[in-house]
């Protein structure tokens, strides 16, 4: 498959810490603790052990250790993941952690497959609105930026705007508010919405432009994200207008939990698709209920599968066999009310790979 939606993970390993890979990424005292007395109450957490531990030829207990030694010939560990996911190329966001973006031949020797690079607008968008930049010196830096990144062959862009300021933007918002909107004291992740809603809107203009695809974080998240202000619908109005209606859009992470909200607006609005990942990893069950939800609805062209794997590779690994696993389930439900065996190879296909090559030219 082609992972059209994936972040760095280690170029190094050592013991497994399955605990660790959480939603929950609070840093105040006793967190940690939290997420060790957590982990192994939660099925994802049971799920991989289980699944690593077949992989590495031990019992679930001896996961840590098995694969610290595993990590000693970290290449082909990593390879050998990225090989039985089934994984030929990564749609990679290397925003975090700080330099990955520097080390993307790296990441492509580890995994064995071309990374395709895209480009998060926020840090640069935080960096300006933190050192008090007026609103069209932003608008002009993300748009340097996007130039830059599409002459270095980048293949995307992205926005957390769901992190930030939320979903609802308004199309219409002026200059003069935006401007307006920086004036204030509130922390800048959660500063100028209103010019953040101008600078998503003028990034949809660049991106159409320049005639590359952007990519919209809805639905689920870590801790830090505002899940009810990440519903899909929230962005209707942008889409129905000339700017939100020009490029090719993204919108990623199923939507979770607003899946049947997902397949809707990708059925209806021409310039929309849909990515089911991240909710593969901590929801795997679910996975092929959202994935029949998709294919029952919105055109099976405009569908796409990522892991969102970060920080270690047994993620991606893990996410890209989830949604193996929700396709074999989902390919005879479809079968057994009567589509054809040729149709379902031609989704088969589209899904998980022929439809990221189209949209970002692979
Ligand atoms: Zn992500």
């Amino acid at each position: 498959m082609i992972d059209d939606h994936a972040h760095p993970f280690a170029l190094a390993g050592g013991s497994l810490d399955v605990a660790a890979l959480s939603l929950d990424i609070g840093t105040e005292p006793g967190a940690a603790d939290r997420r060790q007395a957590l982990g192994r109450s939660r099925l994802f957490q049971e799920l991989l052990t289980v699944r690593l531990a077949d992989h590495l030829g031990c019992r679930p207990e001896e996961v840590p250790e098995a694969r610290a030694q595993a990590s000693g010939d970290w290449a082909s560990y990593v390879l050998g993941l990225f090989r039985d996911a089934g994984i030929k190329g990564i749609v990679m966001d290397p925003a975090w952690p700080p330099g990955a973006a520097a080390q993307l031949d790296r990441y492509a020797e580890l995994a064995g497959c071309p990374i395709y690079p895209i480009l998060r607008l926020e840090p640069i968008v935080d960096r300006l609105i933190n050192e008090r930049a007026g609103a069209r010196e932003i608008v002009e830096a993300v748009g340097r930026a996007m130039g830059d990144a599409a002459s270095r062959g980048w293949v995307g862009f992205k926005t957390i705007l769901a992190y930030r300021t939320g979903l609802a933007v308004n199309p219409d918002v002026t200059w003069q508010e935006a401007g307006a909107s920086l004036r204030s004291d509130v922390p800048v992740p959660r500063r100028g919405k209103a010019c953040r809603d101008l600078i998503v809107r003028e990034a949809l203009a660049i991106a159409a432009d320049i005639d590359l695809p952007i990519q919209i974080h809805t639905g689920m998240g870590d801790s830090e994200s505002r899940l009810a202000q990440s519903n899909p619908l929230l962005l209707e109005e942008l889409l129905h207008s000339t700017r939100g209606s020009a490029g090719r859009i993204i919108l990623i992470h199923g939507s979770y939990p607003w899946t049947d909200e997902l397949a809707y607006v990708a059925a209806t609005r021409p310039n929309v698709w849909a990515d089911l990942s991240l909710c593969n990893i901590f929801s795997p069950l679910t996975t092929a209920d959202r994935l029949l939800r998709l294919v029952d609805l919105a055109p099976t062209d405009r569908i796409l599968l990522g892991s969102d794997g970060f920080q270690e590779p047994e993620l991606h690994w893990f996410a890209a066999v989830a949604l193996r696993e929700a396709w074999e389930k989902v390919r005879s439900t479809q079968a057994a009310a009567g589509a054809r065996a040729s149709w379902l190879d031609g989704v088969q296909h589209g899904i998980f790979e022929g439809n990221a090559r189209a949209l970002y030219r692979l």
